[in-house]
């Protein structure tokens, strides 16, 4: 029986994770923001005698980490899985997102995973091993238009986790990236609308009503969260230092195709999967287009 102490458990992958990890007798600590947020978490333990915990806890407040480490630690007496899965996506123009929605991202996606990471670190090293898991992104290996933000912070998370692994791998300690294609969460742009705060007059209001167009148009692509979940319960039995981890057959793909790609490959390999053409040449554009011009 594994310590599992997973982030952002209110919904999505989180919540299935927590679930899939304490329904095979794992002891899980599966935080949220705000307690209300648990209860319905805390229903399905109970109703199932799970041994699941629903502490709160926000991932953009780091002086809060220590007393959860503390607790944890203390009450479970070890800790030997960190998912660090809390996240948010605000989608924009860069020019349209405003500095504090940048700040947010990065606060939520990069510096909340590496500063709680940097907290469980000392336990770790003195049991000499534990597993850390970041949920990263495709977003994190390829960058597309309307995601500056979201890419910024993956690709952050990427390379820091990347270069951490060298600095820990010798206390027994692994780090798994994984590379998560498109699941049907809250955080899913299923909607398709724009925030209905998007500045009325930006120049590029076209192109990310498009990009959400497409992605509502698509979101019957979405898999279920508890897929991932399961991936995650293979990753903590693995025994192995494989760093990146792709959850899903797009992911696979997006991976292999970017493999070896030089960077003017690369750029029209991201324009083509962006679907882009129409507003890199100019090309007029209404709703009605869904961001398409056929050839
Ligand atoms: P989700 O259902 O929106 O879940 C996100 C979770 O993060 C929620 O529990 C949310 O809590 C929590 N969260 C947000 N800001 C937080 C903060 N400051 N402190 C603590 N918790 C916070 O979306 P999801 O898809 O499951 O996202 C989970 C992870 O998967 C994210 O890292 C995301 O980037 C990654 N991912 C998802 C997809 C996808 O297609 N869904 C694709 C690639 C990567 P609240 O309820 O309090 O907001």
């Amino acid at each position: 029986m594994a310590t599992v102490l997973i982030t952002g458990c209110s919904s999505g992958i989180g919540r299935s994770a927590a679930l899939a990890f304490a329904r095979r007798g794992d002891h899980v600590y599966a935080t949220v923001r705000s307690a209300t947020d648990g209860e319905e978490l805390r229903a399905t333990a109970a109703s199932e005698q799970l041994q699941l915990h629903t502490p709160t806890l926000d991932v953009t407040q780091p002086d809060t980490f220590g007393d959860l480490i503390n607790t944890v630690t203390s009450d479970a007496g070890s800790l030997d899985v960190l998912i660090n899965n809390a996240g948010v996506l605000i989608p924009g123009a860069f020019e349209d997102i405003s500095e504090a929605q940048l700040r947010t991202v990065m606060e939520t996606n990069f510096f909340g995973p590496m500063l709680l990471t940097r907290a469980v670190l000392p336990f770790m090293r003195r049991q000499q091993k534990g597993l850390i898991i970041m949920i990263s992104s495709l977003s994190g290996l390829a960058g597309l238009a309307g995601d500056v933000a979201y890419s910024a912070s993956k690709f952050a998370l990427e390379g820091a986790t990347e270069a951490l692994r060298q600095e820990i791998d010798r206390w027994g300690i692994r780090l798994a990236l994984v590379e998560s294609g498109r699941y049907a969460t809250r955080l899913d742009r299923s909607n398709g609308q724009l925030p209905s705060d998007y500045p009325q007059q930006s120049p590029y209001r076209s192109l990310i009503e498009s990009k959400l167009s497409d992605a509502a148009q698509g979101a019957e692509q979405a898999m279920n969260p508890a897929a991932i979940a399961d991936l995650l319960l293979r990753i903590a039995d693995a025994d192995t230092r494989q760093l990146r981890w792709p959850s899903d057959p797009l992911a696979v793909a997006v991976l292999n195709k970017l493999h070896g790609l030089d960077d003017t490959a690369r750029a029209a390999f991201l324009d083509e999967v962006s679907d882009i053409a129409w507003w890199r040449d100019g090309f007029e554009h209404t709703p009605a287009d869904s961001g398409r011009l056929e050839t």
